[in-house]
């Protein structure tokens, strides 16, 4: 559920700081957007889980950090 200002992170109840989900929320919004495939170097690649990389160009899985490929 989005909500208010803090978007994404408004899934997290009232008892995590305003200061955490501001943070939570910078996080995935850096989630949503194409990341560089170390293999074909086109921009196509998405999280397809925690530390899980898919490049939709050449198919090839990888795993990275949890939000970023590298
Ligand atoms: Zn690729």
């Amino acid at each position: 559920m989005a909500t208010k200002k803090i978007g994404t992170a408004g899934r997290f109840g009232p008892r995590y700081g305003r200061k955490l989900k501001k943070k939570v929320a910078e996080i995935e919004k850096k989630l949503k957007v194409w990341h560089k495939c170390p293999y074909c170097s086109k921009i196509k690649v998405k999280r397809e889980s925690s530390g899980i990389w898919v490049c939709r160009s050449c198919k090839s899985r990888f795993t990275g950090k949890a939000y970023l490929p590298k």
